[in-house]
């Protein structure tokens, strides 16, 4: 039998046991995974293991496929009413919150991201997203079209069928609802394998979905190996389309898996290396602390940081001296202490290669305390434009100042990168915000913030950081298909 998981938390920010099942999760069920081998979960604030958890495998996979299929063509798809559909992710959303502190809890352990974080941004985004596309559920429709009187044309969108989503560590909770609520609107079951690094809150919403009614099979959770699990849900003849949040690199084999087996419907979201553009009307204090943000905000393990940061060289003296005040106000350390901004996490080589290629180390740039991975907010300054720190996604707390005196040419260096994921832009002439906007090769541009998520919006990257869009009304059109019905309604012949 797999082993429950019981935690008693004991600190300010939440006192209390949380204890659920774990395992794999198949038709509402938690069971070993086929060979009962288990992963071991890391606290990574202390380096200690947390719990095992068991391995789910390929044939699991087949498992969970075949329930999947199964609660499709009998109690979900298009058999069930789609106002329950919203009904149930409705009660899920409540259930949720019931446990808010809880989840909050759960993440910060897992994830060593803060509580305090966990509680202002991915919980409270993560319930608001079910409660967003339960109010889809009901509402997604086709047209009709005219084309003449002897003819009645119309569309339907469809749910595809079984969907797999394999998602990444940096938000477990988040990515999960970002998946999982298009899915579930619009008629789809769902095979996830979350990163075999965080398996905590994916396995809790195992244990709500249950409680919340979903009939066996909807929601299948496999916490698994990318090369095992996500190799076979990526290349599974009888999945009808993956989704998949991660790395570039990563992308890439999951979609030559797809379309190397049966051409299955994929989207991608990937990495960034996000332009920040401070012009020199931006207003400072604003710039300043949205900037911090942009960087440091979960640990710099965010898709869209702002990593790159360009500063006008008019105001580059003054940003430089207000942001290293911000970044040295900043606290790295337990994830459950709220004056605590910035948690836990691993990085070092690309900071080592910064140095060794010859930037200057502003700030920050070394590990903090003895253990767990944390590690000091850090800021390069005189980079060149090849350097691995100014191309490559580092994922943490480590960003790049770059001055710039030309409104044209910081543009193209911003654009100069495979990624095309986020830019914020700060100003306060908006005509140059928008204008600049509007040439940013980008799929979200934020002016006068950065990393401003909204589930009400679309999200997605242009180049190497992915296909297909998530959040909002667009994510919707990820997971239908669209079907053309044409009535003759007269002519015997053409
Ligand atoms: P990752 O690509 O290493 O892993 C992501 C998931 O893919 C994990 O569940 C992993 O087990 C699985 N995986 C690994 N190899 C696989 C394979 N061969 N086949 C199928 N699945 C496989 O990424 P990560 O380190 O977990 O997350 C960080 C990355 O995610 C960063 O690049 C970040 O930018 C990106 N990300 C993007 C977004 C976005 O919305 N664009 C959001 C969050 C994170």
């Amino acid at each position: 039998m797999p082993p429950t998981f019981t935690y008693q938390f004991n600190n300010t920010c939440f006192k209390g046991t949380s204890s659920f099942e774990t395992g794999v999760f198949i038709n509402n069920k938690f069971t070993d995974g086929s060979d009962k081998t288990t992963i071991d979960v890391f606290n990574p604030s202390t380096g200690q293991v947390l719990c095992q958890v068991a391995e789910a495998t390929p044939k699991d996979v087949d498992t969970a496929v075949n329930a999947a299929q199964k609660a499709f063509d009998t109690v979900w798809g298009m058999k069930a009413p789609a106002a329950q559909r919203g009904i149930l992710m409705n009660k899920l959303a409540d259930l949720m919150d019931a446990h808010f502190d809880e989840l909050c809890a759960l993440e910060a352990l897992d994830n060593g991201k803060t509580f305090n974080w966990a509680k202002i941004d991915d919980v409270t985004a993560s319930v608001g997203c079910i409660r967003y596309y339960a109010g889809w559920a009901d509402k997604i429709q086709g047209k009709e079209i005219p084309c003449g009187e002897d003819k009645l044309a119309y569309t339907r969108h469809e749910p595809m069928g079984v969907v797999g989503q394999i998602i990444p560590w940096n938000f477990p909770l988040l990515m999960l609802c970002w998946k999982i609520g298009p899915a579930l609107a619009t008629g789809n079951t769902i095979v996830m394998k979350c990163s075999e690094f965080t398996p905590l809150t994916a396995l809790f919403i195992c244990k709500l979905s249950v409680q919340a009614g979903f009939p066996p099979g909807v929601f299948n959770l496999l916490v698994g190996y990318g090369h095992t699990v996500g190799a076979a849900i990526s290349s599974h003849m009888d999945i009808q389309k993956v989704a998949f949040t991660g790395s570039t690199l990563v992308g890439r084999k999951i979609a030559e898996a797809a379309a190397k087996s049966n051409l299955k419907n994929v989207t991608l979201e990937l990495g960034g290396k996000s332009p920040n553009i401070v012009f020199d009307d931006c207003d400072m204090e604003h710039a300043v602390n949205w900037t911090a943000y942009g960087i440091f905000w979960n640990q710099g393990q965010t898709c869209c940081a702002g990593s790159r940061i360009f500063v006008h060289a008019k105001i580059y003296d003054e940003f430089l001296q207000k942001f290293t005040a911000k970044i040295k106000s900043l606290k790295v350390g337990d994830p459950f202490d709220s004056a605590n901004y910035q948690g836990a996490q691993r990085i070092m080589g690309y900071i080592q290669s910064g140095k060794s290629e010859g930037a200057t180390c502003h700030i920050g740039g070394e590990r903090q305390g003895t253990e767990g991975y944390f590690i000091q907010p850090t800021i390069f300054t005189n980079c060149k434009p090849d350097m691995k720190i100014v191309r490559e996604e580092i994922f943490g707390p480590v960003g790049v100042l770059i001055k710039f005196d030309d409104d044209d040419d910081v543009v193209r260096q911003a654009n100069d990168t495979i990624y095309g994921l986020a830019a914020a832009i700060f100003s306060q002439d908006i005509n140059r915000a928008i204008k600049t906007a509007n040439r940013i090769q980008a799929g979200t541009v934020w002016i006068n913030s950065v990393a401003n998520t909204d589930f009400h919006m679309p999200f997605g990257g242009f180049k190497q950081s992915g296909m297909g869009r998530e959040l909002g009304e667009y994510a919707l059109n990820n997971y239908t298909n669209v079907k053309s019905v044409h009535v003759n309604l007269g002519a015997k012949m053409i």
